[in-house]
């Protein structure tokens, strides 16, 4: 990497924000272009949704720093804040107030990135090329240079679809009318269109869970609201979480709800439902699977799809990227989160070495460094935007360092064997002295740490 100045960084959100005031910390100049018209703006259309991690670990260390000096009033570490909460009393004051409102371009919708004279094919001295980027805002498309890239443009505005293949249903975009992706403010801004109706919901997440847990309380206001939770696989006990283990406790407290209102006849749960078409039906819709022991369908007003989210890579492609087949994370990540293994919320903290892609001084961070993967906290968003700005400035040695140390959850599934998944998910990098903070207190305490010893940071 030759001297870098100009750090872009894709997307508004909690992490890019991060990120831009861990860069101006370290006298970098960064350039922040967000979508949407105002920061924050994928949290804005979930801002009916009570976070499960209080303000506590909500908030980043180098924007807090930013934000001291101009009178803020930093909210209560314990209190949970909801979505839109944590753009009022956060990322807005953060982007108004502070020295990085000059930072900050909105509707500046990033549409591809390349390095200025090399297609992706051309090699030599590419690493000492800046980026192009191309956004497109109201006055057309523009471009902006910059010596480094942070692409924190999360997920939340390329949903998973209903299709159980990975694909659209048949006849999926076709019915949009009566489908919803995400969170509905099902109590709120889109009561009208739930109340009275019969709803299904598909996925197994918090997602799902919070909006099935929304959907009973509407139907105790609405009379001939019905709900009916479509899941892929067979266990519905698979979504209930860590309940009373998980120290988040109202992530645990989302799991024994939906455990209640299952226990209690609240919903009809349809297991092993994986759809395959979905098509009109007198007014309303019938969503069809197909399974080994034959067809089965459901008729309903309307369908919620809250099956996860992937990354957008599409303004991606003139980069050199590694990212994992399965899970499209850094491929470094993919052992620490892929599902398959586990459903650990307990991923060890990592940073500019894990993120570091083929393509020189660029870095995927924040929601989006997860891919397919639903476990992201915010709090390891800021350790990576840490780490990265650390190690954008020179400073290797900080970028290094683990500084955080996540909640365990409780909800680890650990199905890999052996000392190597003792340890939030893997073993120390091969240059750092942990693989996470309570790691090194063990280590320098005297102990053989998590990775030998199953006890500090790893499943009990
Ligand atoms: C419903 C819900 C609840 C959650 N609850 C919690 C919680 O309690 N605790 C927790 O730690 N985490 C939680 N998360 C996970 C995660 O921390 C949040 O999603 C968080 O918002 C991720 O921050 P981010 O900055 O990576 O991405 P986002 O907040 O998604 O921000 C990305 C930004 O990039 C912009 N963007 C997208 N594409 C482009 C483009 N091409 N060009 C320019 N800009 C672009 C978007 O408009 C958006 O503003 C939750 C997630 C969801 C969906």
């Amino acid at each position: 990497m030759g001297e870098i100045r100009t750090v872009a960084v894709i997307g508004a959100g909690p992490v890019g924000l991060a990120a831009a005031a861990h860069l101006l910390e370290r006298g970098l100049d960064p350039v922040v272009l967000e979508a949407g018209p105002a920061v924050g703006h994928a949290m804005r259309q979930w801002s009916h949704v009570r976070l499960f991690s209080p303000w506590g670990y909500d908030i980043d260390q180098a924007a807090s720093r930013l934000l001291a000096p101009t009178g803020w009033n930093s909210p209560d570490p314990q209190a949970y804040p909801t979505g839109g909460e944590l753009v009022e009393r956060y990322l807005e004051p953060l982007a108004t107030r502070t020295a990085l409102g000059s930072h900050i371009r909105t509707t500046a919708r990033v549409t591809g990135i390349g390095r200025v004279g090399f297609d992706k094919v051309k090699t030599s001295g590419r690493e000492r090329a800046p980026f192009e980027l191309r956004y497109r805002n109201g006055a057309g498309d523009e471009t902006l240079v910059a010596d480094a890239v942070i692409d924190a443009s999360g997920t939340w505005f390329s949903p998973n679809p209903a299709g159980a293949s990975g694909l659209p249903a048949i006849g999926e975009n076709a019915a949009r009318e009566r489908i919803a992706y995400g969170m509905p403010d099902v109590l709120g801004a889109a009561r009208a269109r739930y109340a009275g109706k019969m709803v299904a919901v598909l996925g197994a997440g918090h997602s799902a869970a919070g909006t099935l847990i929304d959907l009973a309380t509407l139907a105790r206001h609405a009379p001939g609201t019905g709900i009916i939770w479509l899941l892929r696989g067979d266990d519905p006990a698979k979504s209930f979480g860590g309940g009373a283990k998980d120290k988040l406790a109202a992530r645990g407290a989302v799991g024994l709800m939906l455990a209640d209102l299952v226990a209690k006849g609240g919903l009809r749960v349809e297991t092993g439902f994986r759809v395959s078409r979905i098509e009109p039906a007198d007014g309303a819709v019938r969503i069809a699977a197909t399974m080994p022991g034959g067809a089965r369908d459901v008729v309903v007003d309307e369908l919620i799809v809250a099956t996860g989210f992937r990354p957008d890579l599409g303004f991606l492609n003139e980069l050199r990227l590694g990212l994992d087949p399965a899970l499209e994370c850094p491929k470094a990540l993919a052992p620490l989160i892929d599902p398959n293994e586990h459903s650990c919320g307990t991923v060890r903290p990592h940073g500019a070495q894990e993120l570091a892609q083929p393509e020189p001084a660029f870095y995927i961070a924040g929601m989006k460094s997860y891919g397919r993967a639903p476990t992201f906290l915010m709090l390891t968003g800021y350790e990576q935007v840490r780490s990265i700005a650390a190690e954008l400035a020179g400073d290797r040695q900080a970028a290094r360092r683990v500084e955080l140390v996540l909640p365990e959850t409780g909800v680890c599934n650990v199905t890999a064997s052996g000392p190597a998944s003792g340890c939030c998910g893997g073993p120390p990098t091969s240059d750092a002295s942990a693989c996470c903070a309570a790691d090194e207190a063990a280590r320098q305490a005297g102990a053989g740490g998590c990775a030998t010893q199953h006890g500090g940071c790893g499943p009990k």
